[in-house]
């Protein structure tokens, strides 16, 4: 691969311009967790600053933590004040204002849990709030009101209700556990989570959404696949916004989960300034695939409290799934959706291919523009199947 900003190849960045005491413990993911870049002072060291970000950065403190692991850190260009990773980490002062559209919870979560962490909105599956902390923090996070553990709201899991809730609702087949990120727990605590929910017989399938896979590789061990691995039919849902992302210690955690036999899908959020061009969403899902990992979500960006600077039209959206489609594998075109402001659950946005419909016809384009009519069945005429029977008969006889 060319190495380009939308088309960087796997690069690893480590342990780059991090001091010498990384040396040794890059790969130990404690040790990434341990030394997060979480305050103005740990972030000035690294880097210099914009004057929209050091006000961000104060902002932060009390709204949604700053919080960035070495290793996603290290993506970041020093040089490039708009530099694609460091918009998603890195807080600015446009987070300190709330435009008329936005609220606290964009997708009406609160109001959806029959037991709190536990959101229940389609007939067959729910949403299991299991952790509110993360590797590092998303500045557009749809969970802001309860992630990361400095604002009002607070995550209050109740376990022993929720699982109570699961065993007694026989329409549950299907759980996601999400967060917060659930890979951050410990080995055993997944597992004894793990275990509880495959000991209900309706649950059929069970999947675990984290960003893990992409701020801390190193959490990916072999242990924890060979856990995992248990616990199958198991899918993991990763959350990947630009091709830069994608490391060689990346693609090494994904090869381990694929290796352990989990279904890798992979959930983005169209991005101001990150990911809003067809260029860059190409390379990212080309990028994806590579690492055996199915685009399943391109997420329109929630109305967050303080996303505005972050958040594009539909209509940008729209634009980037038609300069996909047929322009390259369909396995690497996500779904683009629009998650119900309120509660809606998630709608796809499509590009309209029917150009027009007619009695007895659609009229369509392709992905080049091109025209086609496709006619409705024509029902077989009475007079045809007579005939039809009676040399069917005549052979016979
Ligand atoms: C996204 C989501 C799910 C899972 O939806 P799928 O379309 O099956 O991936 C389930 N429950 C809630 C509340 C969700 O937001």
């Amino acid at each position: 691969m060319r190495p380009t900003d939308s088309d960087p190849g796997f690069i690893s960045h480590a342990p780059g311009y991090w001091p010498d005491e990384a040396m040794g413990h890059w790969s130990d993911y404690k040790w990434q967790l341990r030394h997060r870049v979480d305050s103005l002072a740990e972030l000035e060291k690294h880097l210099d600053l914009t004057d929209v970000e050091r006000a961000g950065v104060l902002l932060a403190g009390h709204k949604l933590a700053m919080s960035i692991t070495p290793h996603f850190f290290n993506l970041i260009d020093r040089k490039d004040p708009d530099c694609p990773i460091r918009r998603q980490v890195i807080p600015r002062i446009e987070e300190g204002w709330n435009a008329p559209e936005e609220v606290a919870d964009p997708c009406g979560e609160d109001s959806h849990m029959p037991v709190p962490g536990l959101v229940h909105r389609y007939p067959d599956r729910v949403l299991f709030l299991v952790t509110d902390r993360c590797a590092s923090y998303c500045r557009y996070c749809t969970r802001s009101r309860v992630v990361s553990g400095v604002g009002e709201q607070h995550l209050e899991t109740q376990w022993e209700a929720a699982f109570r809730y699961l065993e007694q609702t026989p329409q549950v087949r299907d759980v996601l556990l999400s967060g917060g990120d659930p890979l951050l727990f410990s080995d055993e605590r997944l597992d004894r989570i793990l275990t509880r929910l495959r000991a209900i017989p309706h649950i059929q399938f069970v999947r675990i959404g984290s960003r893990i896979p992409i701020f801390l590789p190193q959490r990916v061990t072999p242990e924890l696949c060979a856990m995992l691995k248990k616990h199958h039919p198991l899918f993991i849902s990763i959350h990947s916004n630009h091709p830069r992302e994608l490391t060689s210690e990346v693609r090494d955690a994904l090869g381990r989960l694929a290796d352990a036999g989990i279904p890798l899908g992979n959930q983005s959020v169209l991005l101001r300034g990150v990911n809003d061009s067809v260029e860059i969403q190409q390379a990212l899902v080309h990028k994806l695939l590579m690492c055996r990992v199915r685009p399943y979500y391109l997420y329109q960006c929630d109305l967050i409290h303080g996303s505005s600077h972050l958040r594009t039209s539909v209509a940008e959206g729209v634009a980037i799934i038609e300069g996909l489609r047929g322009h390259t594998t369909g396995y690497a075109v996500p779904q683009f959706v629009i998650d119900g402001p309120g509660g809606g659950g998630k709608i796809p946005i499509n590009p309209n291919y029917i150009v027009e419909t007619a009695t007895g016809r659609v009229t369509l384009r392709n992905f080049e523009g091109n025209i086609f009519d496709y006619p409705d069945p024509t029902p077989m005429p009475a007079a045809e199947m007579e005939r039809l029977h009676r040399e069917v008969t005549a052979h016979a006889g």
